[in-house]
């Protein structure tokens, strides 16, 4: 074969041909299989040519020309041994001048094989999982060009067609076994606690690619530009709209993007291998491939990072190309599913269909991200952080989750199935027991009542003050109805909500906060014109942005206002960071009364102000506050974010700083001791309050009001009713006044002594 691009192009396309006759053919699988050998052989003047096929964990040599028929059906190798089990263990490329002086070479007499010194080898890759192994021998030591293992590789892509499509494999595919296709136990970071059983799907899903094989190749050029010019116009709009979020990961994200996608070489690379013969699809699968595999050899987290964009880039060209352009929630949901992701934004987690989806897998993600906060709303449980998930799950293969266990069993065994199935039935009876505690009084051992409420946000999330008991919406997050619209919400739409909730909610207080976006809830269509800030959650967020856009904050005022007519409304501000912007929120609010006090509108018959207390310097001017405010609610979501200069979304930081931790405690004793002397309500609405053991520490730090979701009231009620409030009290104090290195394993310790129950 000559060394130059054009006519190694030529070259395999003119393999290309011969192949897609042989696909063509009416033979059966063996022969087809026979064919090919013979005429790659042929096509690079090479003596030996041999298939290697993956079948029940073996590779089996499949066809060969050159070596001993005999041994055809008879040698087999396991992955990892010999240069071919290399190959499709490591999913690998060799190209070597003198096989046997390698250090994995295993010797197969039957072969014949002995005769031959060059070697090189492709693996046949289906889904990134090697099936099997194409190589080529030759008596002569020498090494194959670049150009002529370029060509085994795009051939190896159409064998792979060939393999599950044209039945080269006689037997059901399920019998040629991928590297993917055993069992797996993976964990990862609890994020959203629960099980779940459902078959995974791709949030983005994955292309199988139909057809490899071009019959048009100047059609097929035309497709690959077309689908460039609109992935490149996605990927302008999705920097122009910062959809991704605004933090600094999702905009590094999108630069990286952005490069790829005006990558000449990437487009160039597509080019050339249209040009010998490949589909579209085929084409950006095979340079992926390849790239796939040169980085596989690089070890440089960054670096693989980066691979990670370029991959989501070409399966998103790969899906415009073949005109499935959805995310699976575009494309509906079928069965019960455990979605795959990266990550997700809030918004488009609630795109799911929620009787369908049944749990969420993400590579990245943190505990108070608001997409986590979103799947706990939903009642999805999810983990995340577990590393190269899209490489361990195929789409459509069995999960089981289990959280708690921070388990997730990819294609689980059958003993697998039963113990997660007896563990389910547990569960559901703890649940019932739970359930059965629905009416009974949130009221600890010695008579005092704590309030439970829940968080909720969307419509359908009231629905679960019926089924907890709880005593309230404690925090109805505004803005996620503003994060699900694809164009702002406007008054009617947003009072027709408020009002929806408070009648479902009853003669339950239901306490609505203003809108909270920005942050890492950045609206597209709410965009700043300078936008690009180093760090948005400490940015232009919440009341900041809501001040500033008076249209925005005054909408919202009346529509709740209006909704509340006859009823008490409560309202809460978030990110307040002085008495001022409290102050600033409630003005905004008596004028809006004012103005429908004009008109004689009905009006709500009370309104208590109150706010959140997310930032620490409103902790400092809480003498200026309190007179002015009805209630507070601490965010310990922002608050612990704010406290410890620990980014809430920051995968590391995740799990770094404990919420029990003795700065935090002293931080929230301050607060509940301030507030108690001027008698105001103070409750807890972050995450924190959710978990038993926090709750109690709350608890005992004097929190008579914990907003949590749905799914923990249950086990903080039976907490709740287990505890000696006496007792609890003098044990934090004494963790306050002479502390202890470890506050939690203290509590714990407490908590067993005392006999409470932490579930
Ligand atoms: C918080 O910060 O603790 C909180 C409840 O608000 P959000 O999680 O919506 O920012
Ligand atoms: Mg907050």
């Amino acid at each position: 074969m000559v060394n130059t691009p054009a006519t190694a192009v030529a070259a395999a396309r003119h393999i290309l041909t011969r192949l897609h006759e042989v696909m063509a053919s009416r033979t059966g699988a063996q022969a087809k299989l026979n064919k090919v050998v013979e005429i790659i052989a042929d096509e690079l003047s090479s003596e030996v040519c041999s298939v290697y096929l993956l079948r029940e964990g073996m590779l089996e040599l499949y066809a060969t020309r050159g070596l001993k028929q005999e041994a055809v059906h008879v040698t087999r190798l396991a992955p990892g041994e010999g240069l071919v089990g290399m190959i499709a263990r490591n999913v690998e490329t060799l190209n070597l001048d003198e096989a046997a002086a390698h250090p994995d070479y295993a010797y197969k007499p039957e072969t014949g094989e002995e005769l031959f010194h060059s070697f090189a080898g492709v693996p046949i890759v289906r889904r990134e999982d090697a099936v099997g192994v194409l190589c080529v021998q030759h008596t002569d030591p020498r090494r194959y060009e670049e150009v002529e293992i370029e060509a085994l590789q795009t051939v190896a892509m159409v064998l792979s067609e060939l393999i599950s499509n044209a039945g080269l494999v006689d037997e059901h595919p399920g019998d040629v076994r991928t590297a993917g296709t055993q069992t797996q136990i993976v964990s990862g970071l609890q994020l959203v606690m629960g099980m779940a059983r459902g078959q995974a799907v791709f949030h983005q899903p994955r292309i199988t690619i139909e057809h490899t094989v071009a019959e048009d190749v100047e059609a097929e050029r035309a497709r690959v530009y077309s689908a460039f010019a609109k992935m490149r116009e996605q990927i302008d709009t999705l920097a122009g709209a910062s959809e991704f979020g605004v933090d600094g990961e999702h905009q590094e994200v999108i630069e990286t993007y952005k490069m790829f996608a005006y990558d000449e070489g990437w487009s160039r690379r597509i080019n050339e291998a249209i040009e010998s013969g490949l589909t579209a699809e085929a084409a950006i699968e095979r340079v992926q491939q390849r790239t796939r595999m040169r980085m596989r050899q690089i070890d440089d987290p960054l670096l693989a990072d980066r691979m990670h964009d370029l991959e989501d880039l070409s399966n998103r060209l790969l899906r415009i190309v073949s005109g499935q352009l959805g995310t699976a929630a575009q494309l509906g949901l079928r069965q019960d599913a455990i979605l795959i992701a990266r990550n997700l934004g809030p918004a488009e987690l609630l795109e799911y269909d929620r009787r369908r989806l049944k749990g969420v897998v993400l590579e990245e993600g943190s505990l108070t991200a608001h997409v986590t906060i979103v799947a706990r709303a939903m009642g999805v449980p999810v983990l995340g952080r577990v590393r190269d998930v899209r490489h361990l799950i195929n789409e459509g293969d069995p999960i089981l989750m289990d959280v708690a266990e921070n388990r997730l069993f990819v294609r689980p065994s059958p003993d697998m199935e039963e113990a997660f199935d007896s563990k389910l039935v547990m569960t559901q009876k703890r649940r019932a027991v739970f359930a059965a505690m629905r009416d009974l009084p949130s009221v600890t051992l010695d008579g005092t009542r704590v309030e439970l409420m829940v968080n909720a946000g969307l419509r359908d999330d009231v629905g679960a003050l019926d089924v907890t008991g709880a005593d309230g919406i404690g925090l109805f997050r505004t803005e996620f109805q503003f994060l699900v619209s694809a164009t702002m919400p406007q008054r009617e739409r947003q009072q027709r909500l408020y009002r929806d909730v408070m009648e479902a909610a009853g003669d339950r207080p239901v306490i609505f906060r203003t809108v909270d976006i920005g942050g890492d809830k950045a609206l597209p269509y709410l965009r700043e014109d300078d936008a690009d800030e180093e760090n948005p959650a400490m940015g232009w967020r919440a009341m900041r942005l809501a001040l500033e856009r008076e249209g925005l904050m005054k909408a919202q005022a009346r529509a709740l206002l209006e909704a509340a007519a006859g009823r008490t409304l409560h309202v809460m501000f978030p990110m307040i960071s002085e008495p001022w912007e409290f102050e600033a929120g409630r003005d905004l609010f008596e004028q809006q009364r004012q103005w429908l006090t004009d008109r004689r509108k009905m009006l709500p018959v009370a309104i208590r102000y109150g706010t959140m207390l997310e930032v620490p310097a409103l902790a400092e001017v809480l003498d200026l506050l309190l007179p002015r405010v009805d209630f507070l609610s601490i965010g310990t979501n922002d608050l612990t974010q704010f406290l410890f200069a620990a980014d809430r979304a920051h995968p590391k930081l995740a799990e770094r700083y404990d919420w029990l931790g003795l700065a935090i405690l002293r931080f929230l004793d301050r607060v509940v001791r301030a507030c108690d002397a001027a008698s105001v309500p103070v409750g807890v609405c972050g995450e924190m309050g959710g978990r038993t053991l926090e709750a109690m520490a709350l608890i005992g730090l004097g929190i008579r009001r914990l907003s949590i979701t749905p799914a923990s009231v249950g086990p903080v009620k039976a907490m709740i009713r287990s505890l000696d409030l006496p007792s609890l009290r003098d044990h934090v104090t004494t963790i306050l006044r002479q502390p202890v290195t470890d506050p939690r394993a203290s509590l714990v310790a407490y908590a067993e002594a005392a006999g409470v129950e932490l579930n």
